[in-house]
């Protein structure tokens, strides 16, 4: 990675996992989701609110973990946000790709936020972290599909 990228990534990584944004519950949330990754010890609970058009209204997290668990839940929790549940899964298909070399998303519809994301790219050179960049994108797909926990599966 070029120097320059690198430090963005610490820059954006240590902000945002110092004062995590959207750090709360959400009262009237139509689901939630329980999200943990033992490898780390990293234990999240991503809050989501849909309206009736199936847009992400409000989007919030609780939990502690890692710099990068933390890190990559706030920076979730402020893209998804005004999106629609399809337009959230592509994001997270972005991320996974991303952070494991896997799959493919489309990047055309994301526009300049698949660039905010690229911080997230620099767990790829620490493996073990892979799980903890993609953890709260996990348990968010996991809240969209219904479902009260995320599986383990990076
Ligand atoms: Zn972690």
């Amino acid at each position: 990675m070029m120097d320059e990228l690198r430090e963005l990534y610490q820059e954006v990584i240590l902000d945002h996992g110092k004062n995590p944004r959207n750090f709360r519950d959400v009262e009237d949330a139509t689901s939630h989701a329980h999200g943990s990754n033992p490898l780390c010890g990293d234990q999240l609970v991503v809050y989501l609110k849909l309206d009736d058009a199936g847009i992400i209204e409000d989007v919030s997290f609780v939990g502690k973990g890692c710099a990068i668990s933390v890190a990559s839940a706030s920076m979730m929790t402020e893209l998804v946000r005004g999106k629609t549940v399809d337009e959230a899964k592509n994001m997270f298909d972005h991320v996974h790709h991303m952070c494991t070399g896997e799959g493919e998303a489309n990047t055309t519809e994301l526009g300049p936020e698949a660039e905010r994301l690229g911080v997230l790219s620099g767990v790829r050179e620490f493996p073990v972290r892979v799980k903890c960049a993609t953890l709260a994108w996990h348990t968010l797909k996991a809240a969209m599909d219904g479902k009260d926990e995320a599986s383990s599966e990076a």
